[in-house]
């Protein structure tokens, strides 16, 4: 298989990152074919979510989810201790990254230390977090995403646009261009079970060729030391059982106490993010290949990622350390639905990317500072998260945290205005000031222009020059 993909840019993690973030989502809402798209899968996510919540209680189980996830983030260091040993005492290696560099480095290393030269992946936010297949093509490996959302953005050479469906944002015309261009022939079908079957077959002989399989974990079971995966194609039972190494990357928390817990997360997770009462592919992998079994990977490694999670334990945020990357969030957010996520520039889009990005980035790093402020504050997303994350309420934390420009100027507002407002003899200036510019603005009672701060508001609405308005 000859594998013609734009060529990245070595270093840039995401070449299709462009511009400011205004940049990107003003780019977005001008893309009419991105609107139908985004419009197509938010529908029917939203109709499968009614079905869930009439037929399957998903409401009620939500409380017991969320008991569960806190529960698990309270007793992390204890739980990532059982797991830990589990994991080895089932024969497999476990690792400890503090962040993206140690986690890279251990998994190239393995890999030269192997001699591999064929890596293949199932999909996983964490790696996308960490960056890793840049680092594993900086080493001279040949990286193949198996998910068939995710070989469709490694295609595009972009990163994904929803958390569980990566190339969400494209139709079945674009990826049909996208297949045509890497299999170098026109000679590729364009309907849908066509283009699935082409993938089938252009990734099977990966699956043959990789040394090493790599897979993210949607829950790391502590009382076993067995990690979940869940999925709906069957190319990450593939990636975890075909080559001779599997190295599972998790962030730290994604543990949880036992089988019991494990269960009732792994029902609701389908739930939330595909409208299924059941995925259709779960699998559990407690160790490597023991003596006397026929297949499975003769190494198992678990690589447990910090990346400044341990910091948000105890912290105004630790409640989004309960997310279980599900994607709801991102469906029922306006914003998510009008501009999707290739704009916000980051791994996680909508409003858990517009909250942990920040927090795992820094809140002045350049995608972070102005991401709080992409949402409405609708409470949408708070309705949506199957875990029951007060997502709106962790927007406006993350909004008095950021560095963004547009909240240095409102703060700069705001403090002329208290300096202002705190003397009587400025107060009663301002007011006059305020009505004597309201009259001579407004006409026939309303203003439609103010000017400095005000003017944003009568960007989009009108506002009575005297109280009350005049009907
Ligand atoms: S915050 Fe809630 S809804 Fe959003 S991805 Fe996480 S678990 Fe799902």
């Amino acid at each position: 298989m000859s594998t013609r993909r734009r060529r990245r840019n070595p270093g840039v993690a995401y070449p299709d990152v462009k511009g400011t973030l205004r940049e990107r989502t003003v780019d977005a809402l001008r893309d009419p074919t991105l609107a139908d798209n985004l419009r197509t899968a938010g529908d029917s996510w939203g109709a499968g979510r009614e079905v869930m919540k009439r037929d399957f209680g998903f409401d009620e189980m939500r409380d017991r989810a969320r008991d569960i996830r806190r529960s698990n983030i309270r007793n992390m260091p204890a739980l990532l201790a059982e797991l830990q040993s589990n994991v080895r005492a089932n024969g497999g290696v476990v690792v400890r990254a503090a962040g993206a560099d140690e986690a890279c480095k251990y998994i190239t290393d393995l890999a030269r230390a192997r001699g591999a030269r064929v890596v293949a992946k199932s999909k996983s936010m964490a790696t996308e977090e960490i960056k890793l297949n840049e680092a594993m093509e900086h080493a001279g490996l040949e990286v193949v995403e198996t998910d068939l959302g995710e070989w469709i953005i490694q295609l595009a050479n972009e990163h994904p646009s929803h958390i569980i469906a990566p190339a969400v944002h494209l139709n079945r015309d674009q990826v049909a261009a996208l297949f045509r261009e890497e299999a170098g022939t026109d000679d590729v079908p364009t309907d849908r079970e066509g283009l699935v079957a082409h993938a089938r077959v252009r990734l099977r002989e990966k699956f043959a060729q990789a040394e090493i399989g790599i897979s993210g974990v949607n829950l790391g079971v502590a009382s076993t030391g067995t990690v979940c995966i869940v999925e709906n194609e069957g190319n990450a039972r593939l990636v975890t059982s075909q080559p001779r190494i599997h190295v599972a990357v998790m962030g730290m928390e994604r543990v949880v106490a036992d089988w019991d817990e494990a269960a009732h997360i792994l029902q609701v997770l389908p739930m939330a993010a595909i409208s299924q009462d059941a995925a259709n592919y779960v699998s559990l992998i407690t160790g490597p290949r023991r003596e006397g079994e026929t297949d499975g990977p003769e190494e198992f490694h678990l690589v447990i990622i910090d990346g400044g999670r341990g910091a948000l334990r105890g912290s105004e945020f630790e409640e989004v350390l309960s997310c279980i990357r599900c994607g709801a969030c991102l469906y029922s957010c306006p914003m998510w639905q009008n501009v999707g996520g290739q704009a916000y520039g980051s791994p996680y889009s909508g409003p858990i990317g517009a909250i942990i990005t920040p927090l795992l980035e820094g809140p002045s790093s350049p995608g972070s500072r102005d991401l709080p402020f992409m949402s409405t504050l609708c409470g949408a997303c708070g309705d949506a998260c199957p875990v029951g994350i007060p997502l709106p309420d962790l927007l406006v934390r993350a909004r008095a945290r950021s560095s963004s420009p547009a909240k240095r100027k409102a703060g700069l507002a705001f403090r002329v205005w208290s300096l202002l407002w705190r003397r009587g003899v400025t107060y009663r200036l301002t007011m006059i000031g305020w009505r004597l510019g309201l009259r001579i603005r407004g006409r026939g009672g309303w203003v439609h222009r103010l000017p400095g701060p005000g003017s944003g508001w009568t960007k989009v609405r009108d506002m009575p020059s005297k109280w009350p308005p005049r009907r």
